[in-house]
């Protein structure tokens, strides 16, 4: 088990000096950075197993299958599916999403279908849902949340109708911080007989998640956000969902049989996964759930919580901040504005003094549009950040209110 105090050493990249600051990442909601174990696992991977999966009977052909199929397992039991066949690696949250939206869009959805989303949904949960409806003539329904960042869940149950065809919503709002009661949503969504997506990107790397307790038909998240590689990430849907979908890529790993008057696709989960997959990046991910799970959740919760809590505290007592989202079921992320100045402007100042945070629209326009700006900074934190951190940002917004004001 890492001991918590030296969690920090166990990120390398947190060592480094930025503008000759010592840096300060709070751009976890953004990517996490990546604890030594990870980094050595694509180095041994590579170094010692690499070659293509599933189709060679050579020796390292077998270690790399058996590495990538270990890491599916691995994320099964992460998330408590019931089967390794519901675990489709993907590149990310945004590919997972597209994945369900063409093939169960071209399954499920037609002309006059209703898909309901979230008012604080992040682009990649939204522009999908857009782009099927737009293509089947479905329409899309949006359910929206109020100022303090909570879901307007009794205005969710006035949306359903015979023609909601499929809910999708996140778990945690990557502007808000907010925590869905997706729980008590699935189970409205499954009273009106409607399967639900949820994006767990937000949620996988502060939270337990149990797909099977939950219940929802789809589950999408990232490893970039929970310290393993980019590029990789995952769907997990229930089996007869995804049994009853048609492939979403076709290709190479997927097929049982080709021919040219009739070709016939693989099992799950190799048919939604065409083409060779990014297994560094699975085994990545897998070393990423032991570093997790080495910490344990009641210690990531306490830590995190601990720092976010802090930070609330300290910049609600900044001149002229409004934080958007005050809710207490909240966790990874506090998005703010600072007076009239620019979050642009502000951000730049505190790059200089080594502190990394997020500024625009934070890939959620529409929260944007909520509250009637154009755009905010978010600090977002991960197992690592302490309150001298946050006593750093409170430094620099300061320092950077100093600056613009004068
Ligand atoms: N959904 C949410 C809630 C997110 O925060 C993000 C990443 N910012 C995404 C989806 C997209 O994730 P990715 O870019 O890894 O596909």
């Amino acid at each position: 088990m890492s001991n918590m105090n030296h969690i920090r050493a166990d990120f390398p990249i947190l060592t480094q000096e930025i503008h000759g600051r010592p840096l300060v990442y709070l751009d976890n909601a953004a990517t996490t950075q990546k604890p030594q174990d990870v980094v050595n696992s694509i180095v041994e991977f590579y170094s010692t197993s690499n070659s293509n999966i599933h189709r060679g009977v050579h020796s390292l052909s077998e270690e790399a299958s058996g590495a990538y199929e270990g890491a599916r397992a691995k994320v099964q039991q992460f998330i408590h599916a019931a089967d390794p066949g519901e675990i489709i690696f993907t590149r990310g949250t945004t590919e997972s999403i597209n994945l369900v939206a063409a093939s169960f869009g071209e399954a499920f959805i037609e002309e006059g279908d209703e898909i309901i989303i979230t008012e604080m949904e992040h682009h990649s949960n939204v522009v999908p849902w857009q782009n099927l409806c737009y293509r089947k003539g479905a329409v899309l329904k949006v359910v929206p949340f109020r100022d303090d960042g909570t879901l307007a869940v009794d205005q969710l149950g006035l949306l359903f109708s015979v023609k909601t065809k499929l809910l999708c919503l996140t778990y945690v709002s990557n502007v808000l911080g907010e925590i869905n009661p997706v729980r008590q949503i699935i189970d409205l969504a499954h009273a009106h007989d409607v399967p639900v997506l949820i994006d767990g990107a937000q949620a996988v790397q502060h939270l337990a998640v149990d797909v099977q307790d939950l219940d929802c038909e789809f589950f999408a998240f990232s490893g970039h956000k929970m310290y393993a590689a980019t590029g990789i990430g995952v769907l997990y849907g229930k089996q007869r969902w995804l049994e009853a979908m048609p492939p979403y890529q076709r290709g190479g790993g997927m097929i049982k049989k080709v021919g040219f008057e009739e070709t016939t696709y693989g099992e799950l989960p190799l048919k939604f996964e065409a083409g060779t997959p990014h297994i560094a990046g699975a085994v990545s991910l897998a070393a990423a759930i032991d570093y997790i799970q080495r910490i344990g959740w009641d210690n990531i919760a306490a830590r995190e919580e601990d720092v976010l809590h802090y930070a609330i505290q300290q910049l609600e007592t900044l001149d002229g901040v409004t934080l958007y989202g005050s809710t207490k079921r909240r966790c990874g992320a506090v998005t703010l504005n600072l007076a009239d100045m620019h979050p642009y402007d502000v951000g730049m100042i505190l790059d200089k003094m080594g502190i990394a945070v997020r500024t625009g629209t934070l890939c959620a326009g529409p929260v944007m549009q909520h509250y009637g700006i154009s755009g905010a900074l978010r600090a977002s934190f991960a197992v690592y950040n302490t309150r001298e951190e946050v006593d750093r940002l409170m430094m620099g917004l300061q320092k950077a209110r100093q600056v613009l004001a004068g």
